[in-house]
């Protein structure tokens, strides 16, 4: 290290610096491993580094893993869709079309509390030209591929194609007292965490506003359909939503809010859903999280941190080379005093990796230092793999994780993810149409 830093830089090519830069950087991380494996050793245990496996991790030019903030190429988004507009746009367009402005509501019942894009079914509008008003504001924008269905029917994973071949999924989850609904803000995703199924292809694109909203409106009428198993109540619809499926969610940040804009407004400009059962959950992109925090939307927030130290979470979520731990924390802290709504830390509990007890202490650290009661930890085993490095912990040391941090004071719950078997738990959403 020191040899290669008195090195004087102004006397490279670039192509010299580079490879010192990468030289420089891979030396920093062999020393931060020796440091990490000797406190494992220090606990009985030993330190797995993460590489990716049966996958190639595309690097960009500075050695790093990549990251895709917007799409390679210019890609089309689909055609504007009912959804797409706030209530005033609709009946602006419908005016436009030579029709009464009082036709939106009617076609906004239609789409929003009675999930339906049937002209057939549309018997308040007139017979005449009723087919082309449907056509022009529902574009087909879901198609159904493939249902996988587990858990005795109250887990449902869809495979949707959309208009340009693209394959998104999501998770429809009833549970004893709600319905679930884990959606998809991306087609893929730039963000390269290579634990996590959904990167490894990239980004395709980015969803439209209309394309987040279709995949609630055809979840409620699944379930008003009795598709989904269990109890069956009258009414009843998708009452969470989880932004936890493919994508980054604030990555695509004006569609993904104005979808939220249209979650929470009343019916039938939306879906009058609480903003509290909405969660957007995020790597960690820093100013778009202070952003959120600004909206005035009292929407839960979940910062997936995986590692309390920079030098492992470097390695697993590729952007904290942007935004660093602290950073992030900082952010998250700034959300719970703005908004008042406690924040949720996702941990993936990894075995050897992230999940020895230093980490649970300096994860306690880091949050108390900010306060108390803003936060609570929802570890979740990682989902499997099995085999290889990407392996769950190991129950015994899951719960002394889980205690560690509640020992110190920080409200800790253990989840345990839904679907699985179908490859619709988190990390595990892939698209490939198998
Ligand atoms: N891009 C967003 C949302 C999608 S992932 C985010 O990262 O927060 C939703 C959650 O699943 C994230 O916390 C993600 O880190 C986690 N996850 C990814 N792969 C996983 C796996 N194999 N097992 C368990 N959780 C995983």
């Amino acid at each position: 290290m020191e040899t290669m830093t008195s090195i004087d830089s102004s006397t490279l090519s670039a192509a010299e610096r580079k490879a010192l830069r990468q030289e420089q950087a891979a030396a920093q991380r062999a020393q931060q491993l020796r440091i990490s494996q000797s406190r494992a050793k220090a606990e009985g245990r030993t330190q797995v580094v993460p590489t990716p496996e049966g996958w190639k991790q595309e690097m960009g030019a500075d050695g790093r893993p990549q990251l895709q903030f917007a799409a390679k190429r210019r890609v089309s988004q689909p055609p504007t869709h009912l959804a797409d507009l706030t209530l005033a746009e609709r009946q602006e367009k419908l005016k436009e079309l030579g029709l009464p402005a009082f036709r939106a509501k009617q076609l906004s019942v239609h789409y929003f509390q009675h999930y339906t894009t049937d002209p057939a079914k549309m018997s308040d509008l007139p017979k005449n030209g009723r087919e082309e008003l449907a056509e022009a504001m529902f574009p087909t924008l879901l198609t159904e591929v493939k249902r996988l269905t587990t858990d005795d029917g109250k887990t449902i994973k869809f495979l949707w194609r959309l208009f340009d071949g693209s394959l998104v999924e999501s998770v429809l989850m009833r549970y004893p007292n709600r319905i679930t609904l884990c959606i998809s803000s991306q087609c893929g995703c730039g963000m390269n965490c290579p634990f996590c199924a959904t990167g490894q292809a990239g980004l395709t694109r980015n969803m439209s506003t209309a394309e987040i909203l279709d995949q609630i409106v055809q979840a409620n009428r699944v379930i008003a359909e009795g598709g989904l198993g269990g109890q069956k109540h009258p009414d009843e619809r998708v009452g969470n939503i989880v932004f936890m499926g493919m994508g980054e969610p604030l990555a695509n940040y004006k569609r993904v809010m104005n979808a939220v804009h249209r979650m929470v407004a009343d019916a039938p400009e939306g879906l009058g859903m609480s903003a509290r059962g909405i969660t957007v959950s995020t790597v960690g992109l820093v100013p778009a999280i202070r952003k959120l925090a600004d909206e005035n939307i009292p929407v839960t927030f979940a910062l997936s941190l995986h590692a309390p130290d920079d030098e492992l979470r470097d390695e697993l979520i590729p952007v904290n080379s942007r935004w660093k731990v602290d950073e992030a924390l900082d952010a998250a802290h700034d959300y719970y005093v703005k908004t008042g709504r406690r924040v949720s830390i996702e941990y993936a509990l990894i075995k050897d990796m992230n999940d020895h007890e230093w980490r649970a202490e300096l994860l306690a650290k880091k949050l108390n230092a900010r306060g108390r009661g803003w936060v609570h930890v929802n570890p979740i085993p990682l989902n499997p793999v099995p085999g290889s490095i990407w392996t769950r912990s190991e129950p015994d040391i899951t719960s002394k994780f889980v205690h560690r941090l509640d020992e110190l004071g920080v409200p800790t719950t253990l989840r345990d993810t839904r679907g699985k078997e179908i490859d619709g738990a988190c990390g595990q959403l892939a698209a490939d149409g198998d």
